[in-house]
């Protein structure tokens, strides 16, 4: 059993290759012995939001806080709200972030493969992001 304590992480401010807009990145944990998955809370301001992106091994984001909106390539943007989980498949692509108006924290758990968690694609664009 391990026990990693609030507070031993620092939070890191989501890099502008990744993101578009302001958003902090708490970690949680990382992979570890039999555990292949990594961590976080993520917080996205008004607006912010992740590029389109792919997962090689899938990830869960549950909604801790606020109204994002989540959308996968081909479908709508789709509002959650705290204590919705989110699935994304193997290689689906797609973003999350917050809505326009209000912003929104999730938990990402996200399989890691050969160190991999994530392979970014491009911005979303306001377009996109608006619809
Ligand atoms: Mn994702």
């Amino acid at each position: 059993m391990k026990i990693t304590r609030v507070g031993s992480q620092a939070s890191t401010k989501g890099p502008a290759d990744w993101f578009t807009g302001s958003v902090r990145v708490d970690p949680l944990f990382p992979p570890d012995g039999g555990r292949h998955s990594n961590g976080s809370v993520v917080t996205f301001e008004p607006g912010a939001r992740t590029r389109w992106h792919t997962h090689p091994a899938g990830q869960t984001i549950i909604i801790t806080q606020g109204l994002g909106w989540v959308q996968r390539d081909g479908g709508p943007v789709e509002e959650v709200r705290p204590g919705d989980v989110v699935f994304f498949e193997v290689e689906e692509k797609h973003w999350h972030g917050a809505s326009a108006q209000v912003g929104m924290a999730h938990i990402a758990i996200t399989e890691v493969v050969n160190g991999k968690a994530v392979d970014w694609l491009e911005p979303v664009t306001d377009e996109q992001y608006s619809k």
